[in-house]
């Protein structure tokens, strides 16, 4: 393997080759209009184009993409050669600004949420030059933000990158009110700590819920699951060693930060986490990773399963969105240093965060909310549906004292005993240790752990952008003009702490006293996608979009539209694979059982044997498979049920009534699978699955 230094950003049009590349006049341009977000002129742009096709070229590329993430929460290209004729019956490679600026592509066939019979299908690829263009497969891709006829968006980009101007520019508030006269810019900044598993290519392939779904629909509960914690942090077998290596070439080809792995709490499961970039990035990033994890994994004969849940009784996947703030010369304003009860801007900072949270519960929530996540959400090993916050002690100490005008005592900095002498006592961390948390303060960031594993970072990252940014603005409103800055800042940073107290929870958010205590808090609880997805057409949200410049009204509908269609459509799916495999493959092999069962006892009878076991196995699986057959008729009936409605009226027929009833034919075929012999059993078990790497 060649040098990561050599490997790293290999395949990236990136700064560095920008600067080595273009000529200096467009060098600057281009930067400029990246840092102001200004309009990039035609001229300078055809410059462009041709140095990125020229390296391109160069690195092997043959075409080249708008590279875009519509709301199926993958990413979509469509290529074109470099090709174009010269008349002589030759070609020549091409590539030319208008191509590098702006795209057209049928947007007909993307989700649209209604705005698809309001506005033309046409939908249109616009460059995003904040984020670097880069080569797989021999194609020049370039980011690209999706959007309709009218602007609409119809992608994960343009949210997101509208915030970020949002949360910029009324951050800069803020700072000029703190005296900051030296920042010039404010970003965002993300980590995504990307879960996942991997199973054995020909174990996973041969179970349609899995090729289908993602997730095991049924499955009998092996004799081993992760009750030993025998494979978190364990060491990597050599099979996933080997992956775990090409995975990281390919991730720092395209330039990403691919820092720490290790192996996850469940069987098969394992972590890839990234060092922290700005946050479009960071979305792009984590796209591409996703993509290419499950590329890699084909190559090692295994299937990435990014799925929230592939398995019930072990854990399910999440991708912890770890985001701070910061300035154009990279200071973390997250950052509390040694006194942060005089560290104002920090203050401020957090105070606007806290009243953000629990103002926008509700949206916080809806963006952490699909079908695949319901089921980890709440389910005991991951953050619960309820949103709240964990500072700390060093941190709730200093916003007590805040609160009640009692001076700060210096909270003493706990030793950890270590037991041996020769091991230095390490000083408690005093912030990130209740893992438990949905929200937590780690120390210069804050720790977002509810975000699905295969889900788009989009979602979550905009509206958390957004709303810190709606802070921003009312604390400006009300602070600009002060005759007494300092005393404004420190009333209004003090009104902010008392009012938000409720959100601020340290204990362990899996329990059900914390259910009780958060509604009594008044603290919003939608335990499925269903229930949170109104938050989308909430006035008070519709407002909140339209005020920063992040959703038309027309945008924020379709958004709800979207994601109660995303909904519908995969539970159909489910309950249909669910349908299909009990109907066509298990009832058939367990009535083989049966028959072989029968066989063997009018053997037995006729040698003068008691066919006891034989006959009283054979009743037990009769009973149970002509209750599956109940169940399947009945899911089936369920699902009918849903017909000729419009996707968002079947979302809560699936999650009310087909839900439930593939639960209950989950519970009749995992007693099935526990009865037959394995020969008969057509599937793999959760058995084979989980330890098919080992
Ligand atoms: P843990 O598993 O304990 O949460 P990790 O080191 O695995 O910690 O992951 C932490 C993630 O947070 C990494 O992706 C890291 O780059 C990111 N991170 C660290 N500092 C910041 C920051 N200032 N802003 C955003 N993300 C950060
Ligand atoms: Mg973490």
């Amino acid at each position: 393997m060649a040098k990561p230094t050599e490997i790293f950003g290999s395949m990236v049009f990136n700064d560095a080759v920008m600067r080595e590349r273009l000529p200096k006049a467009t060098y600057q341009a281009l930067r400029e209009s990246v840092y102001s977000g200004s309009e990039l002129n035609v001229d300078i742009a055809n410059v462009v184009a041709a140095e990125m096709k020229n390296w391109a070229l160069e690195k092997g590329a043959t075409h080249f993409a708008h590279w875009f993430q519509p709301l199926t929460g993958i990413t979509a290209e469509k290529h074109d050669s470099f090709i174009a004729p010269v008349g002589d019956g030759t070609v020549i490679m091409e590539f030319s600004g208008k191509e590098l600026i702006k795209g057209e592509s049928d947007g007909s066939s993307f989700p649209s949420g209604g705005m698809r019979a309001t506005f033309e299908a046409r939908g249109y690829t616009n460059w995003d030059p904040t984020s670097y263009a880069f080569i797989k497969d021999k194609t020049l891709c370039i980011p690209t933000a999706f959007c309709a006829y009218g602007g609409e968006a119809l992608d994960e980009k343009t949210p997101l990158l509208r915030s970020m101007e949002a949360i910029g520019n009324q951050a800069m508030r803020i700072m000029k009110i703190m005296g900051r006269d030296d920042v010039k810019k404010i970003t965002t900044n993300v980590g995504a700590e990307q879960e996942y598993f991997l199973i054995d290519k020909t174990t996973c392939e041969a179970r349609p819920d899995l090729v289908y779904c993602g997730r095991t629909l049924l499955g009998a509960k092996p004799p081993k699951r992760q009750e030993m914690d025998d494979h978190y942090f364990g060491a990597i077998q050599p099979r996933i060693k080997l992956f775990m290596e090409e995975l990281n070439e390919e991730l720092w080809k395209v330039g990403i930060l691919s820092k720490t792995q290790h192996n996850e709490a469940a069987p098969s499961q394992h972590e890839m986490a990234p060092i922290f970039t700005e946050t479009s990035l960071a979305l792009d990033h984590n796209q591409l990773t996703m993509e290419i994890l499950a590329k890699v994994a084909k190559r090692h004969d295994l299937i990435c399963l990014l799925h929230e849940k592939p398995f019930i009784g072990v854990n399910g996947s999440g991708k912890h969105t770890n985001w701070s703030i910061s300035t154009d010369k990279g200071e973390n304003l997250l950052k509390p240093g040694k006194n942060p009860e005089n560290n104002k801007v920090f203050l401020i900072i957090l105070a606007a965060v806290m009243q953000a949270v629990d103002d926008y519960q509700d949206l916080l929530r809806v963006s952490v909310a699909t079908a695949g996540n319901d089921h980890r959400l709440g389910a005991h090993e991951a953050p619960p549906a309820i949103i709240s916050m964990f500072l700390g002690d060093e941190l709730d100490h200093v916003i007590e004292s805040i609160v009640t005008g009692q001076e700060l005592t210096k909270l003493k900095k706990k030793i950890m005993e270590l037991g041996a002498m020769a091991l230095p006592g390490v000083v408690k961390d005093t912030t990130d240790r209740n893992r438990t948390s949905p929200f937590a303060f780690t120390g210069n960031k804050f720790e977002f752990r509810m975000p699905g594993s295969q889900q788009s970072i989009g979602d979550a990252c905009f509206v958390l952008n957004t709303i810190v940014a709606e802070s921003f603005r009312q604390f400006a409103d009300r602070l600009e003009g002060s005759e007494n800055m300092e005393e404004a800042v420190d009333e209004l940073i003090k009104e902010v702490f008392t009012k938000h107290q409720r959100i601020i929870f340290n204990g362990d958010n899996y329990t059900d006293e914390w259910e009780k205590e958060a509604e009594a808090r008044g603290l919003c609880n939608f335990r499925n996608t269903v229930d949170a997805a109104p938050a989308l057409i909430d006035e008070k949200n519709i407002d909140l979009f339209k005020r920063h410049g992040i959703f038309s009204e027309i945008e924020s509908r379709a958004r709800y539209e979207i994601k109660l269609e995303e909904y519908a459509k995969l539970r159909n799916i489910e309950a249909l694979t669910m349908i299909d495999m009990t109907r066509k493959n298990i009832l058939p092999a367990v009535s083989s059982y049966c028959n072989d069962l029968a066989n063997t006892a009018l053997a037995k009878k006729e040698l003068g044997v008691n066919p006891k076991t034989e006959v009283q196995l054979l009743t037990e699986i009769s009973d149970l498979s002509a209750e599956m057959l109940d169940k399947i008729n009945a899911l089936e009936a369920a699902v009918e049920t849903t017909e000729g409605l419009t996707l968002t009226d079947q979302a809560p027929i699936f999650l009310k009534e087909v839900l439930p009833k593939m639960e209950e034919l989950r519970v009749v075929s995992d007693k099935l699978e526990k009865l037959t012999a394995e020969e008969f059993w057509p599937f793999p078990s959760y058995g084979d699955l989980l330890f098919s790497t080992k």
